[in-house]
């Protein structure tokens, strides 16, 4: 048979059922792959011993005919993600060492499912970032590379750690969470399903908070049918999390290869911005024929605002960041300074030492817009305008049911190539931060490789709780696109 690793989550999730292979075999099968790729550093910490505990459990409880909906199947999480008894550092210097005594709700959902933890994921420093570089335990690799070069390119941020060790076949499917784009822009430029479900499907209890009006989690995947499994297990109502919706979690899996005849597909002309690659253009158009073929009805619409939503991201997430981040004073978590005078000096040393320069820059940031004298000015207003983009989706989606976009601006960059301009790497989000600013549900979907051989990823936007529509849609593409390439393997 093909090699476990080989195997998409689902195809594992029935070897398992049917005892073609056991999850002792697939855990081990991947902590290999794992060492084998350290070079990718796409896992902070690796915790193979309590992985081959589940994994011996599982295999237990699949013996007396028993498990879960992905028993035995071998996972990553998010480093973002509280694990009891595992550190959980969020990529930060400041929580090093934090070792939570509570589990997040969204990977307990997958530990009831029978799922097995083969570690932590690396991340963008408290999930500020597009590429990686901003993680104290530095950036993770993308195992893509250009044909005929060897520089070393970002997996996307901040969830780089999920989209490169799904695309390494380092774990069968990852967690992963997106604010302004961190799960669809990393899926995007590794060829990964990325898919951020709306606003309060899954439980943001136990999850480090960057924003927390925009956080959502979601998984990283390697195909949509995985995306849809995974998604299935870890949402569902949480009342530890006052934003989390009492809603049934549908089967996902079983929207995948509904018709989607005559589902009216948006396509909004503000998503056209310049200096896009000729190659995006060419692949939302490739996009748009291939829904059209499959007999959905294309519909211009406008989304004027578009233009404001980078901005209002940028006053909204750093204001919530700078009153989430406020609690690491080196009191209860991480990270304590070893020089300081008295307990102010405790708190700022700590916090000098302990946050790196983009997370320093966001409190700053947040701390502005929301001072006395500049809260109407920047934080009011942009509440107000992320309103009016909101009412803008709402009106677009009663002639609509799902809204076709590019995932992201360009394919994988070079480590350090935008890391010096803080606006450049900000642009990386253009098509993604409306969907986190409304709250509305939004996955990316590999499509395609530009003319330097490295994956681009359509993005498919839905009404909320629509999850459905948009895991239809996305079977879809994917069956039209028949995207197949993978990366050479050059890290093992
Ligand atoms: N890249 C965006 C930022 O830096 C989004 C990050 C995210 O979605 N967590 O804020």
């Amino acid at each position: 048979m093909t090699n476990i690793t080989d195997l998409t989550l689902a195809d594992l999730r029935d070897a398992l059922k049917s005892k073609k292979v056991s999850s002792l075999e697939a855990t081990d099968a991947y902590l290999s792959n794992i060492e084998k790729a350290r070079e990718l550093n796409a896992f902070v910490t690796v915790t193979a011993d309590r992985a081959r505990e589940m994994a011996k459990a599982s295999d237990a409880r699949i013996a007396k005919g028993d498990g879960g909906a992905i028993e035995g199947v071998p996972l990553g999480i998010k480093d973002l993600f509280c694990t009891q008894g595992v550190q959980s550092t969020a990529g930060s210097h400041i929580l090093e060492g934090f070792v939570p005594t509570y589990e997040s709700s969204v990977s307990a959902n997958l530990w009831r499912d029978g799922a097995v933890m083969l570690g932590k994921l690396n991340m963008d420093e408290f999930a500020m970032g597009s590429s990686n570089e901003t993680s104290y335990f530095g950036p993770v690799i993308n195992p893509w590379r250009a044909k005929g070069g060897n520089s070393k390119l970002t997996p996307g941020g901040s969830s780089g750690g999920s989209s490169a060790g799904v695309a390494a076949h380092l774990c069968a499917a990852a967690t992963a969470t997106d604010t302004g784009g961190s799960i669809r822009q990393p899926a995007s430029l590794t060829a990964t399903v990325g898919v951020k479900p709306t606003y309060g499907r899954c439980s943001r209890w136990g999850v480090v908070a960057f924003a927390s009006s925009l956080d959502q989690a979601g998984p990283i995947a390697r195909d949509v049918r995985d995306s849809a499994i995974m998604l299935r297990s870890m949402a569902g109502h949480d009342p530890k999390d006052s934003t989390s919706i009492d809603r049934p979690v549908p089967d996902y899996e079983s929207s995948l290869g509904q018709s989607v005849k005559g589902l009216k597909i948006g396509v909004p002309k503000e998503y056209r911005i310049d200096g896009m690659p000729g190659e995006i253009e060419k692949l939302w158009a490739d996009g748009i024929k291939w829904m059209k073929d499959a007999g959905c009805e294309i519909v211009d619409i406008s989304l004027p605002l578009t233009k404001y939503a980078l901005p209002v991201y940028y006053i909204v997430a750093p204001a919530e960041a700078s009153s989430n981040l406020a609690r690491y004073d080196g009191v209860r978590y991480g990270h304590r300074a070893k020089e300081y005078s008295d307990v102010l000096s405790m708190y700022s040393n700590t916090r000098a030492e302990g946050f790196g320069k983009e997370v320093q820059r966001r409190i700053m940031i947040g701390a502005y817009v929301l001072s006395a004298g500049y809260y109407d000015a920047y934080y009011l207003r942009a509440q107000k305008v992320r309103k009016r983009i909101f009412d803008e989706f709402v009106d677009a989606f009663s002639k609509v049911d799902l809204i076709l976009t590019p995932s992201a601006p360009s394919a994988a960059f070079a480590l350090g190539e935008k890391s010096n301009d803080p606006v450049q790497m900000y642009l990386n989000d253009v098509f993604t931060v409306t969907a986190n600013l409304a709250g509305l549900p939004g996955a990316s979907v590999p499509a395609g490789l530009d003319e330097r051989g490295l994956p681009l990823g359509l993005q498919l936007i839905a009404k909320p709780f629509d999850e459905e529509t948009m895991f239809k849609g996305m079977y879809a593409l994917e069956q039209a696109a028949a995207f197949k390439a993978r990366p050479e393997v050059w890290w093992a």
